[in-house]
């Protein structure tokens, strides 16, 4: 495993892309039926030292499966940056918070960035994808446990006990490794297919 200048700059792409995606995302629920006043992050705390830590590390664990650096350092920066869903609080604008901790954030994001970046890059995918999932474990992990998962569609926020951060966390790692199994797979039939 090696990091080489072209990984460096696809990881900061990737970042960059999804973070302003999360902030941009987060706007959609200013017209929704069942906003309320958001909270400034900065003075509500925003993120701290030890929660940066705690994201990137869930987000890493579940991206080792890929075996390649490049998605590993992905995994744990896109874990960190979904919180950038809590920049719209700095608006003073009326909204549904944390919207990137939603299902329809997750599908959007995947396709996005699948199409900026690489339309068959399955791993980068996964990653996306589930970056919401290692992100939401840590959350009810730490500290937080309500969540719009469904937004913009069913707005309620919902709760989940203590427990569920390790099925979180699990179904990130699942995922991530199917995806990378079947993608190395076909790489390796192809590759074949190529010498003869
Ligand atoms: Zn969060």
């Amino acid at each position: 495993m090696k990091l080489e200048k072209k990984d460096v700059l696809f990881v900061i792409a990737v970042s960059a892309v999804y973070c302003s995606l999360a902030a941009g995302f987060s706007l959609v629920s200013t017209i929704l039926p069942d906003k309320i006043i958001l909270t400034n992050p900065i003075e509500h705390g925003g993120l701290n030292l030890k929660e940066i830590t705690g994201h990137f590390a869930w987000g890493v664990v579940a991206a080792i499966v890929t075996l390649r650096v490049r998605y590993i350092l992905l995994g744990g920066f896109l874990a960190v940056l979904i919180d950038s869903d809590h920049l719209i609080g700095l608006l003073h604008v009326d909204g549904i918070p944390r919207m990137g901790h939603s299902i329809t954030f997750a599908i959007v994001a995947v396709i996005v960035l699948m199409i900026l970046f690489h339309k068959n890059d399955y791993r980068l995918g996964a990653i996306v994808g589930t970056s919401i999932l290692t992100h939401i474990s840590y959350d009810i992990f730490s500290t937080e446990y309500g969540f719009p998962i469904f937004t913009p569609f069913v707005n309620k926020i919902i709760e989940f006990p203590r427990e569920d951060w390790i099925l979180f966390e699990i179904a990130a790692i699942a995922i991530i490794g199917i995806v990378s199994f079947l993608a190395t797979k076909k790489e390796s039939t192809q590759s074949r297919t190529f010498v003869r």
